[in-house]
């Protein structure tokens, strides 16, 4: 049988719903109260670092996940981690750890959209189909995986889509990584493995701007006087800018500002293709770098660890275009 570490972090899965339906914390977590169930998959020791709601989720939090991790990763007297987390940031939880962690062991986050009394309540079978993934063979150098509804997910790819629905983990471009059937866990693809890098730097200041129809440069104006460390920008479609922002965006280009373009579309890629005004081509021209397919949130992430780990423009474009 294998053994496992698990770091609950708190969240809806570990959370009940009272009489008035408010959905509130508990000092003690339900679900480490099914002993009986867990133990019939693997052995398991539990630590809760700490019991908050995945909105109140900060990097120093997911550094310090990162650093139990790396500890007894050194220990090697686990075969692999779990963690328990909120679902609304679980999965920048899921990819700053994989872009901070380089182990050859299982980490798989899981979570619940209902709470633990609720009818239907998915955090137990979630919980423990992430210990059933966490237990495989298979499971090893797959990166950092999100477990949730039979789906295996890569971090890089997995995104929340749905506020309620149980189903709501889902991978925009590449479906699932693998299910889980009653008996079995099954991978279908091997995951892309990005370079992880040891350091994050939580005073770093990364904005995420969302185009739309008309964006002005206000927005620009005010962020070139705030001495940014870079920015992101949900731009349009396959990375275009409305030109009634570029006034202010060129005020940061000027400044040297890292500025990284996702797609505010939900699937697909961004690419340097449109020579009109404010279109992709032009951008990239002024030193734009298009991101190779992450949303907003996650490519933030990816700047913070590529600022906080010294990487320069030149590096920072390749290993977003990669
Ligand atoms: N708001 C909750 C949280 O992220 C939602 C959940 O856990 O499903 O903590």
């Amino acid at each position: 049988m294998k053994h496992l570490l698990v770091i609950h972090t708190g969240g809806t899965i570990s959370m009940s719903q009272d009489q008035s339906n408010k959905v509130v914390t508990n000092d003690i977590n339900p679900i480490s109260l099914h002993e009986d169930i867990i133990k019939q998959y693997a052995q398991v020791d539990e630590l809760s670092p700490f019991n908050i709601p995945s909105p109140h989720m900060t990097i120093n939090h997911v550094n310090d996940l990162k650093d139990i991790i790396l500890q007894y990763a050194n220990t090697k007297q686990y075969d692999g981690f779990v963690i328990t987390h909120g679902t609304d940031t679980l999965e920048e939880t899921a990819y700053l750890l994989d872009l901070l962690i380089d182990i050859h062991s299982p980490i798989v986050i899981t979570g619940a959209m209902r709470s633990s009394n609720e009818i239907g309540a998915d955090g137990l079978y979630n919980y423990i189909s992430a210990i059933r993934v966490a237990s495989d063979d298979k499971a090893q150098n797959k990166g950092v995986m999100v477990v949730f509804n039979d789906e295996i997910h890569t971090a890089r790819n997995v995104t929340k889509t749905h506020t309620s629905n149980t189903n709501t983990f889902q991978s925009p471009n590449h479906g699932p990584l693998g299910v889980l059937t009653k008996d079995r866990v099954q991978f279908h693809h091997s995951p892309y493995l990005e370079a992880s890098y040891p350091n994050i730097n939580d005073s770093l200041n990364i904005p995420l701007v969302k185009a739309y129809m008309g964006l002005s440069s206000d927005i620009f104006d005010f962020y070139s006087t705030q001495g940014v460390d870079g920015i992101i920008i949900e731009a349009l479609g396959q990375g275009n800018l409305p030109p009634s922002c570029l006034k202010g965006l060129t005020q940061l280009i000027q400044q040297k500002v890292p500025i990284v373009l996702v797609s505010r579309s939900f699937n697909g890629i961004v690419s340097p293709l449109y020579a009109y005004e404010g279109g992709g081509y032009q951008l990239a021209q002024q030193g734009l770098i298009f991101s190779n397919g992450l949303n907003g949130p996650k490519a933030r992430l990816k700047l913070l660890v590529s600022i906080s780990n010294g990487l320069n423009y030149q590096q920072i474009k390749t290993y977003f275009e990669s």
